[in-house]
């Protein structure tokens, strides 16, 4: 059995449709490969979003590659957020991002690259970085 997708319009068999769970498990209107593709889209456009506004590059060290960056709760309340939504598991980017624009935007975050976010975790807060700097000076 095949199935015409709503989006790119191709013929494909219905293998290629995720079934909806609030709906009866009826098919979806768009592919399998829409759909990821549409997932993928918002999520980087989520994450430019917020990166705008952030700024692109570590407030650290610097670091402006993209693909290092990432959102830090600057007073390490992350649990904070996670506790709010009932949620066990740690926040995922994409529920970060989304949850950071529809909260407009708010200042207790900041632009860290991976290296730094990890070193404030394992630093008690501070990353090595900034141990380094303090020594120096
Ligand atoms: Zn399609
Ligand atoms: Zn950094
Ligand atoms: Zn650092």
């Amino acid at each position: 059995m095949e199935k015409e997708c709503n989006r790119c319009k191709e013929l494909k068999t219905v293998s290629r449709f995720a079934t909806r769970t609030d709906n009866n498990g009826a098919l979806r209107g768009v592919c399998m490969d829409c759909f990821n593709k549409r997932i993928k889209e918002q999520r980087a456009g989520y994450k430019k979003q917020v990166f705008d506004h952030y700024g692109w590059e570590c407030k650290c060290c610097q670091e402006s590659i993209p693909e290092f960056l990432t959102m830090d709760h600057i007073n390490n309340d992350g649990y904070l957020d996670r506790m709010k939504r009932g949620w066990k598991k740690k926040l995922t980017s994409k529920d970060l991002y989304y949850m950071i624009i529809k909260e407009g935007f708010p200042d207790r975050f900041q632009t860290l690259c991976q290296n730094c976010n990890l070193g404030k975790l394992i630093g008690d807060g501070v990353c090595p970085h900034e141990k380094i700097c303090q020594i120096k000076k």
